[in-house]
């Protein structure tokens, strides 16, 4: 440990297995993952599927370079495209790669129409990464704190607040773009409303911005439909996403449509490994066992067993403030102190998560049984149950 960087203030377990919904330490003791390693192994622990194609490719080939044709690059491509409607995709490596390649995209549209100082509009409570440009798109002011100068051009406005888009929209000719999570997720667990979604799209229509969601944490099954956009039923021009598309092996796309689709030209980005073979192997493997058995239609069933069984066994509810989310995106705000809740969770063999100081934050993988869901919501409600107010 010590030679590490200390980017991280880690627990000092150490997984060393893992099989289904379920990681194992040295000592061969199990721990029930409701963390999914951040929202990325959505089909849980070592899957026959994306084991078998990983194994297989890896045999074959793993790496060759985008300066030549990649047959499972194009295949993972046209199963995306087909899935989500999107027309040209970029594979890169990781959530923050796909937001930059979004605001390089939308950056280069805006070049395109004469404006040389492009804006995005951002919004408060967004994460986006740790790169410098979806550093300055993330609104947390604690994540910037010394790493100035931050990227200029971005706009940030208040969740669900279409005025203050549509006072941007009449004021400002040098915006090209809104970037938004349709589920925050680091930002405490907040669904966008429907009906906000909606008029940010009609807002981009009528302006002609380019709509981009960062699906990095609700996509690839999370929020019950492949994608959440589909869920909301409101469709973006740019759809970035990472984390479960490879249930672990890293791999990242940039997906696009539309007048957005054919923005970014030979030489305007590039990446040695993102797309390669065996990334795009096991996402292929990924996207069809989420597809294949529609397995994202479990989320809002196994989320209903997880919050009844916390309900049922929650002794005082004035310690919970708001439970918030979709599917296994799941938010419970509470009134009590969080600091020793994660590592009391894992003293009783079961990982989670506190964004945002006061929110549990739950990311089972869809792969629960009826029974690990009831046994995590009544092992959250003990946790909240055992830990005393403050401030009575
Ligand atoms: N966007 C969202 C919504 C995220 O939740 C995250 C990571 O938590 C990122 C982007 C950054 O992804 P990565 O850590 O793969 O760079």
């Amino acid at each position: 440990m010590s030679a590490l960087m200390p980017t991280y203030k880690r627990l000092s377990v150490a997984f060393v297995r893992g099989e289904g919904a379920y990681l194992y330490d040295q000592n061969n003791r199990a721990y029930l993952d409701a963390l999914s390693g951040i929202a990325v192994t959505n089909l849980g622990h070592a899957h026959p599927a994306v084991t078998q194609a990983i194994c297989e490719q890896a045999t074959n080939l793993i790496h060759t370079s985008n300066l030549y044709r990649i047959q499972s690059q194009e295949q993972l491509a046209a199963e995306l495209s087909a899935a989500t409607g999107m027309e040209s995709l970029f594979f890169c490596n990781s959530g923050a790669e796909a937001n930059e390649t979004a605001i390089k995209l939308a950056r280069r549209f805006g070049h395109g129409r004469g404006i040389t100082e492009p804006k995005i509009i951002v919004l408060e409570s967004a994460f986006h990464g740790r790169t410098m440009g979806a550093l300055a798109a993330t609104a947390d002011a604690t994540k910037k704190a010394d790493f100035a100068p931050m990227l200029s051009g971005f706009l940030r406005v208040p969740r669900n607040d279409l005025e203050a888009v549509r006072a941007i929209a009449a004021n400002d000719p040098n915006v090209v773009a809104i970037l938004a999570e349709p589920v925050q997720g680091e930002g405490g667990v907040w669904p966008l409303d429907t009906e906000y979604l909606q008029g940010l799209r009609d807002i981009c229509t009528a302006k002609d911005w380019l709509l981009m969601f960062d699906e990095v944490q609700c996509g690839n099954g999370r929020c019950g439909s492949l994608y959440a956009f589909q869920r909301f039923g409101v469709v973006p021009d740019v759809l970035a996403t990472a984390k479960g598309l490879g249930n672990g092996f890293p791999i990242g796309c940039c997906m696009a449509r539309g007048r957005a689709a054919s923005v970014l030209a030979p030489g305007d980005h590039g990446t040695t490994f993102g797309g390669s073979p065996l990334a795009c192997a096991t996402a292929s493997a990924v996207i069809n066992t989420l597809s294949g058995e529609a397995l994202y239609e479990r989320a809002d069933p196994i989320r209903a067993t997880i919050l009844d069984a916390f309900h049922s066994e929650l002794k005082d509810p004035d310690k919970v403030a708001d439970v918030r989310g979709l599917g296994l995106m799941i938010g419970i705000q509470v009134t009590v102190p969080t600091e020793r809740l994660v590592a009391d969770a894992l003293d009783q063999g079961t990982l989670i998560n506190v964004t945002s100081g006061n929110t549990i934050r739950l990311l089972p993988p869809l792969i629960y049984s009826d029974d690990q869901a009831a046994q995590l919501g009544e092992t959250i409600a003990r946790l909240v149950n055992a830990t005393e107010r403050t401030h009575p």
